[in-house]
């Protein structure tokens, strides 16, 4: 489905990732990890076309994404929810998620696609009069990927869904990554929250300093011994 080859960004004289290659297929949810710094972000941002200064291979469904516009890539199904939320904190939550289908596809299955993000977020349906800025972090967490599944995407890309989140509504977030996969969607999630990234997710890349420096399935990672040392202080 979406394939990364020997992708290298530069900013300015920053070597930010070199020669990242990975891929995501249907069904699954890829995992990168690694600390602040590593090169997670401009990943996402490399592959939705929002960071130019890029070379090597982008392709989904065998498709060159490298010469798109970021709305081009969005057209073709490739969602970036991007970290920080990024709501409208004076509208409402219906409001924030029907910004989300905005392009002419999207826009025509606007009422389909919102039935399906309050089934799988019910909590959403509750509250979708309540404007955005009463909503509590994971609340509203959920709304910024509520609004990435209203562009219809074919396969997500989340960049730290989890952060600032008490440990209760981060399990809530992977619970719904998991479902979000189970039903069809593959998901393409960066993080920090190393352990329960590489539980959830079917395989992972370790980034360190712009290279990935391991990668295996995300339970036998868990096992590594380097990696227990490295991430989890073990
Ligand atoms: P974090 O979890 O802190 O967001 P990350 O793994 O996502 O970390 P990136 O944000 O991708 O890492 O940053 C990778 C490298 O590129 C870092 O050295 C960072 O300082 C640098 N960098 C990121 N964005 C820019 C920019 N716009 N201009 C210059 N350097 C940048």
């Amino acid at each position: 489905m979406l394939s990364v080859s020997d992708l290298t960004v530069r900013y300015g004289d920053v070597l930010a990732l070199e020669n990242l290659s990975f891929s995501v297929g249907a069904g699954q949810i890829i995992g990168l990890v690694g600390s602040n710094g590593a090169g997670k972000s401009t990943t996402l941002a490399a592959i939705s076309g929002l960071v130019k200064s890029r070379t090597g291979a982008i392709t989904l469904d065998g498709r060159d994404l490298m010469a798109l516009a970021a709305h081009d890539i969005v057209g073709l199904g490739l969602v970036h929810v991007p970290e920080g939320r990024r709501l409208f904190p004076f509208m409402t939550v219906l409001e924030n998620l029907e910004l989300g289908a905005f392009g002419s596809a999207a826009r025509n299955r606007r009422a389909e696609q919102l039935d399906y993000v309050f089934s799988l977020l019910p909590k959403l349906a509750e509250r979708r009069q309540q404007l955005a800025v009463t909503l509590s972090g994971g609340e509203q967490q959920m709304v910024a990927i509520g609004r990435g599944l209203m562009s219809c995407p074919r396969l997500l890309m989340l960049d730290e869904p989890t952060l600032g989140l008490a440990p209760m509504l981060v399990e809530e977030i992977f619970r719904l990554v998991r479902a979000i996969r189970d039903n069809g969607i593959p998901v393409l999630i960066v993080e920090q929250q190393v352990v329960h990234a590489l539980e959830c997710a079917d395989y992972a890349y370790v980034l360190e300093s712009g290279h990935c420096v391991m990668q295996g399935h995300g339970r036998d990672l868990l096992q590594d011994d380097g990696l227990r040392r490295a991430y989890l202080g073990l």
